[in-house]
């Protein structure tokens, strides 16, 4: 990809504003932006602590605002942009990525931060009206309702760019009336990188997080290789697209060549196939309805050899099930069962907790969650929160030797 600077041709093209930009999604995003110059400028970039990264991507995009969430690096990130002789402002703390979230030139905002982090930024930009590309899971599982109401009530639009959910939502376009044409979304799992492994004593973070088919965040890397990523997105699934859990199914697909599913009643099934990258779903989003180049490899049937399809073993990997539990349970279990897994991911990345624990440690956490149903933000953070300090009472309480 070429590095020359990025044009600004105001006035023609569509603002972007990237939370989290400093990522994966961050990267494959702007990456698909710099092929369409004439259609989207960059106009905000936010970062959790990488100073430098933000302030090189500044360089390349030049916002009109960068924003650090960790507040104590505000004069680190200006000093950052006074020496690169950018105009560029600084934002920092939540504060700051709330104002990202809500630039007025924004007229997309791709939500891409990791983690129930994302909540407060994602929510802000769908309730200023924004059209939202949600690549944050985590915010859809933790306040799926309160996101899409804002969605419905500001005028907002919002757009999946979570692979599966991105197919689906291209598969569903063949749909009228989805809730009657419809029997049921098949979401695919590539299954992670102990799709065969019988024993997951002794599994390291740099084991789990080599997933076969995608390079991602750490995080997500480490749910895939759990099965909790496809449980976070079949509660993506129900909420985004307004289906029932025993509506939502999952079938690993090693080779991650189909992206999703949609099962109709006349006993078409619809796919969506493309080579795994990310790059393919962003550019589906940015440029809906129309569709743009994104730069991804093309697809060649004659090359992948056989696709494979069978069902998740939800003994080995209890992750999947204990998601469907949480959905059917309600929205308290989600945000429960949302903040003790990144808990225990956190945890096992600083090798503190064994890979295996990681389904018990959520179960535990599940097992005491409240059950009321938040009405507001305020309400959503509060669980997360006491599911948080509920989370590292069972850590605290165990002894692990990993
Ligand atoms: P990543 O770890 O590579 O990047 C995360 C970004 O969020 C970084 O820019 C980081 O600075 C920022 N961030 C982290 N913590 C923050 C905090 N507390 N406050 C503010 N910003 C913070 O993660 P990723 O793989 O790009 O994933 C981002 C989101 O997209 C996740 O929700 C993930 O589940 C989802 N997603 C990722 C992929 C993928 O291929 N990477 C695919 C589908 C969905
Ligand atoms: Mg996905």
């Amino acid at each position: 990809m070429s590095q020359a600077p990025f044009h600004r041709e105001q006035g023609r093209t569509q603002g972007v504003c990237i939370l989290g930009a400093t990522g994966s999604i961050g990267a494959s995003t702007l990456d698909v932006l710099a092929r369409h110059p004439e259609r989207f400028r960059v106009v905000a970039l936010t970062a959790n602590s990488n100073v430098q990264a933000l302030v090189d991507l500044c360089r390349r995009f030049e916002p009109e605002l960068a924003a650090i969430g960790d507040a104590a690096l505000r004069a680190a990130l200006e000093q950052g942009l006074r020496s690169a002789g950018l105009r560029t402002k600084a934002a920092a703390g939540p504060e700051g990525l709330l104002r990202a979230a809500r630039l007025e030139s924004a007229h997309c905002v791709v939500a891409a931060i990791v983690g129930a982090a994302g909540l407060s930024a994602t929510l802000a930009a769908a309730r200023a009206g924004k059209r939202l590309l949600l690549a944050n899971k985590e915010a859809i599982v933790c306040a799926g309702s309160l996101l899409i109401e804002a969605v419905r009530s500001s005028g907002a639009s919002l757009l999946p760019v979570d692979s599966e959910h991105n197919a689906i939502h291209q598969c569903l376009a063949a749909a009228r009336d989805a809730e009657r044409a419809v029997l049921r979304l098949i979401l695919t799992a590539s299954g992670g990188p102990f799709l065969r492994r019988t024993d997951l004593t002794g599994v390291t973070p740099e084991e789990a997080c080599a997933h076969p088919k995608w390079n991602m965040g750490r995080k997500i890397s480490v749910d895939s290789a759990t099965l909790m990523n496809k449980g976070l997105e079949v509660i993506e699934a129900s909420r985004l697209f307004g289906f029932a859990p025993e509506r939502v199914d999952v079938v690993i697909h090693p080779q991650s060549v189909v992206h999703s599913m949609v099962e109709f009643v006349d006993g078409s099934v619809l796919a969506q196939m493309g080579s795994p990258d990310m790059r393919t779903p962003i550019a589906y989003a940015l440029g809906f309805p129309e569709r743009i180049g994104s730069g991804s490899p093309r697809l060649d049937l004659l090359q992948t050899g056989p696709l494979q399809f069978e069902a998740p073993d939800q003994d080995q990997f209890p992750c999947l099930r204990l998601a469907y539990q949480a959905l059917r349970e309600g929205p308290a279990s989600c945000i429960a069962l949302n903040a003790a897994n990144e808990v225990a991911v956190e945890s096992f990345l600083n090798r503190e907790l064994p890979f295996a624990r990681i389904p018990a440690m959520i179960q535990d956490v599940l097992a005491e969650c409240s059950t009321t149903p938040p009405d507001s933000i305020e309400a959503v953070i509060e669980l997360d929160l006491a599911a948080r300090r509920r989370a590292r009472s069972v850590l605290a309480r165990s002894a692990w030797n990993c």
